[in-house]
């Protein structure tokens, strides 16, 4: 058995900043790791690395913040948390930037946001050695290794250990032996479980089998089964953030070259998606993330194309630096191309009529300003709809990929885990893709994966201080 203060399960941004935190505070540390090797590709290694709330700026002001997260969960985040969470953002980015994180700004789709440096190049594909995120991940664990932190790696983490309804520590299968871990505190932050398809199954859709995992493949929900057995309450399941992908990703997996970039989401968001009836499905203009998880819901969230015209292909298809025109055709990807629909309905395996029909309608929907009226209703902001007028015609088979969890384990403002009843379960805390309360509403408002790890990190060490704290007072 080995004894700690504080056991962090997961070495991505949130176990990292938690544990150095924890060290940082004189806190005796220690990461459990799945992954064996040293630069683990997990979430936090293939991140983009724009580090923003809702797409805005991480360093606004916290009242600012907080009525942005409002605005976009529609109320539906926990307020208590929202607003530790909008009050804690700037002072998160600043204690990064003393442990040695570098940034840069950029500009988002929304506007300003941070992104970490060296940035990650706008090209085809994964990029992440040496770019911001893999920089920052050695530099927190060099910087934690310093403050006498252990960080074990090949180490599973599978039961926690309860005494008295507390949390005391943790078992975990290091090198493949069972290996016991005592720990005043456990700080879960495995990342979530967009890799594990039992539980996208029983928490988000039917069809999980047939969703792109958009990520490194190690969220495999650990955390979340165990937390429930300890008593937890999971909870703000539904939506999930992620894109609509080519469809060639999903069945040839080995490539890797259509994720994260291209970025096809200002393509759907001008075009126009159908069913294998030719029929659309979905409103489009509502952006990538809610058509990732409309998609998602269909009987089969394999069966859609999206269609669009040459005056697409060369404007929005090509403005930005990963828009698709050319990574998709550099990709060697399917993309039909016919001079009128019939033809490229026939290419497509999509029913002429029924294609003929849709598009017909769309076009004078987008002439008369009625597309509101359209079934589904087509939005036209903050992307309008481009008529499918000038050939030659394109379609692309879509998939939808999913890259990180909402919803998990319920916490309070201190990230300590949460039972139904609002007590909390001592000894247990839980940040980054792992935890519930931080989003919601109709638009399936993501918060942002670096911003839950890198704040709720930080306020799940400074818990966890002031628990072992009063643990150490109440002692003497
Ligand atoms: C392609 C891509 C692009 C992205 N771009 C952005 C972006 O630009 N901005 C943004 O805000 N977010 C982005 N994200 C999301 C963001 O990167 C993640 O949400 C965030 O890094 C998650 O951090 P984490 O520490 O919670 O989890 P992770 O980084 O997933 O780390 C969890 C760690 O826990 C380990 N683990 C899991 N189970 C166990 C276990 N049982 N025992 C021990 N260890 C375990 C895993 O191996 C992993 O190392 C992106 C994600 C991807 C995949």
């Amino acid at each position: 058995m080995q004894k700690f203060d504080v056991i962090a399960v997961g070495g991505g941004f949130a176990g990292l900043i938690a544990a150095n935190r924890c060290a940082q505070l004189g806190l005796r540390t220690a990461i459990l790791e799945k992954e064996t090797a040293g630069r683990a590709l997990n979430n936090s290694r293939y991140t983009t690395g724009i580090a923003h709330i809702l797409f805005q700026d991480m360093r606004l002001p916290g009242e600012h913040l907080l009525a942005i997260i409002n605005k976009g969960t529609e109320g539906e985040a926990d307020q208590a948390l929202a607003k530790a969470f909008a009050d804690n953002s700037r002072r998160a980015i600043d204690w990064l930037v003393s442990e040695g994180c570098r940034t840069i700004m950029v500009n988002a789709p929304t506007g300003k946001s941070i992104m970490l440096a060296p940035p990650r190049r706008f090209r085809q594909g994964l990029d992440w050695e040496w770019r911001g995120a893999d920089f920052l991940l050695r530099k927190l664990e060099a910087n934690f290794l310093n403050r006498g932190g252990q960080f074990i790696r090949g180490a599973d983490a599978r039961t926690l250990t309860l005494v008295d309804r507390a949390c005391v520590g943790i078992d975990a299968g290091v090198g493949g032996k069972p290996e016991h871990f005592a720990a005043k505190a456990v700080v879960i932050a495995d990342g979530g479980f967009s890799s594990n398809i039992d539980m996208i199954r029983r928490y988000i859709t039917p069809r999980a089998d047939r969703l792109l995992i958009r990520a490194a493949g190690t969220a495999m929900g650990d955390g979340l089964r165990m937390a429930e057995a300890a008593g937890a309450q999971l909870r703000g399941f539904g939506a999930f953030y992620g894109h609509p992908v080519h469809r060639d990703a999903f069945t040839r997996p080995g490539e890797r070259l259509l994720w994260p970039f291209p970025m096809i989401d200002p393509l759907t968001q001008a075009g126009l998606v159908v069913g294998p009836d030719g029929r659309r499905v979905a409103d489009e203009g509502r952006g990538g993330i809610v058509l990732a998880n409309l998609l998602a819901q269909l009987d089969d969230p394999l069966s859609t194309t999206l269609v669009f015209d040459d005056v697409l292909w060369n404007t929005v298809a090509r403005k930005g630096p990963t828009a698709g025109n050319p990574m998709v055709v550099s990709a060697g990807a399917t993309l039909h191309k016919a001079d009128d629909l019939k033809s490229l309905a026939a290419l497509a395996g999509i029913p002429a009529d029924g294609l003929a029909a849709t598009v017909a309608e769309f076009n004078a929907a987008i002439a008369n300003g009625t597309t509101g009226s359209l079934h589904p209703p087509r939005s036209m902001s903050p992307l309008a709809a481009l008529p499918v007028a000038h050939p030659p015609y394109y379609a692309m088979p879509l998939c939808s990929g999913i890259t990180a969890t909402m919803g998990g384990i319920a916490i309070d403002t201190d990230c300590r885990a949460l039972r139904a009843d609002g007590s909390a379960i001592a000894g247990l805390y839980a940040a980054g893709s792992t935890v519930a309360g931080l989003e919601g509403g109709t638009q399936m408002a993501y918060m942002g994966g670096l911003s839950k790890a890198f704040i709720l990190g930080l306020l799940a060490a400074e818990g966890i201080a002031r628990q072992v704290g009063a643990m150490a007072k109440a002692s003497t």
